[in-house]
């Protein structure tokens, strides 16, 4: 089997793989790909409506929230909320914890009124910036990044934030671990990392936050996706339906509070094979901001880095190469990585450094 952290486009559980497999050429005994059905008839639709109920089911979603499929990935988002979602007279706020939630302020910046009120920059965006913001009347919504994949940093507690409106990119965390959706205005995702294929973006929008205005195009109103349960035009297909697949695979794993579970367990094993190794990994994220889904760490030369991939690979270990940005490795754990990849990582770890540690 492969033993694979590539920080996307999408890791899948491989019991969703065979499924998929099984389906390709004859749906539910139809003769066709679901993609091959109108998503307008009933067999897609069903499938539709179960991905969003699970979607509901799984995060335990309240009926004040609309759950809405869309497309654009959340790049798209970084400029559809502050399009929507900023009124005249009123800010935006952002707080910046990495180049995802840097991204995210710049697009609100060039639509509307926004100002970041807190940023970990300094420490480059090693530490996650101490959260004492206090609400404002003139706020239109505060942003956070829930966890931030390039510098592995993710903040612990996602009920610890409150804002009347407050809005989360969890692009890279959703599902993996239990919050109160109540405590938020606006959740959206990119499926790419934990639930499903690239090409869908998971949206979770408290009703009262789905305003019609003239000033926004249909296309990109959260209000007219809502009104056709994201049916408005041609959606994802087959990103939905292999959605769909990845939820009822985290259903039968027992929810995701056995997803916090194993992720915990999984980046302790990695996490461990650093602090042991007094300094010759070295942890990019502080120990109070690290995240359990992006691990990143560095060793002490270029040298010493690059011999580090030639033999991981050669042990079968792929896809650890850090982001341009920060260098050195990061460990992808997504849900769908197996505890197995992570230890066996764990273990080629100690021995690289038995063999080049002084
Ligand atoms: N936000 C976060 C936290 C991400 O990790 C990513 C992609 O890795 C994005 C946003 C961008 O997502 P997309 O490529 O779907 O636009």
């Amino acid at each position: 089997t492969r033993i694979y952290f590539q920080a996307g486009p999408t890791t899948l559980p491989k019991e969703v793989m065979q499924q998929a497999k099984e389906e390709w050429d004859d749906f539910q005994g139809t003769g066709l790909n679901i993609m091959e059905h109108s998503h307008r008839g009933k067999d897609y639709e069903d499938i539709h409506e179960q991905a969003k109920n699970r979607m509901r089911s799984l995060l335990d979603i309240p009926d004040t929230h609309d759950v809405l499929f869309l497309q654009g990935g959340a790049s798209l988002q970084f400029a559809m909320i502050p399009m929507n979602l900023i009124p005249d007279g009123k800010t935006a706020k952002y707080i910046l914890t990495g180049s995802w939630s840097e991204k995210a302020y710049q697009e609100a910046q060039r639509i509307g009124s926004s100002e970041a009120v807190i940023s970990g920059k300094d420490s480059a965006y090693r530490t996650l910036p101490v959260m004492d913001y206090v609400p404002s009347e003139n706020d239109a919504y505060l942003h956070i990044t829930s966890n931030n994949t390039i510098y592995g940093t993710q903040w612990p507690d996602l009920n610890a934030f409150s804002h009347p409106t407050l809005i989360a990119d969890m692009s890279s965390d959703i599902m993996s671990r239990p919050f109160s959706v109540d405590k938020y205005g606006l959740i959206y995702a990119g499926a790419q990392k934990n639930l499903g294929p690239s090409g869908v973006t998971a949206v979770i929008i408290r009703k009262d936050l789905l305003q019609e205005s003239n000033a926004v195009p249909s296309i990109l109103s959260y209000s007219v996706h809502a009104k056709n349960k994201s049916l408005y035009n041609t959606p994802p297909v087959y990103s939905i339906y292999l959605l769909n697949l990845v939820l009822d695979w985290v259903e039968r794993s027992g929810g995701v509070n056995e997803m916090e579970v194993r992720n915990q367990k999984k980046a302790k094993v990695i996490y461990d094979a650093i602090d042991q190794s007094h300094d010759f990994y070295n942890g990019y994220a502080t120990p109070d901001s690290r995240s359990n889904m992006n691990v990143t760490f560095t060793l002490g030369s270029k040298e010493l880095e690059q011999q580090f991939i030639k033999e991981s690979e050669e042990n079968g270990i792929y896809g650890l190469k850090g982001h341009r940005s920060v260098g050195g490795f990061r460990a992808s754990i997504y849900n769908a990585v197996p505890q197995e990849s992570c230890d066996s990582l764990a273990t080629f770890m100690v021995q690289f450094q038995e063999k080049y540690g002084k």
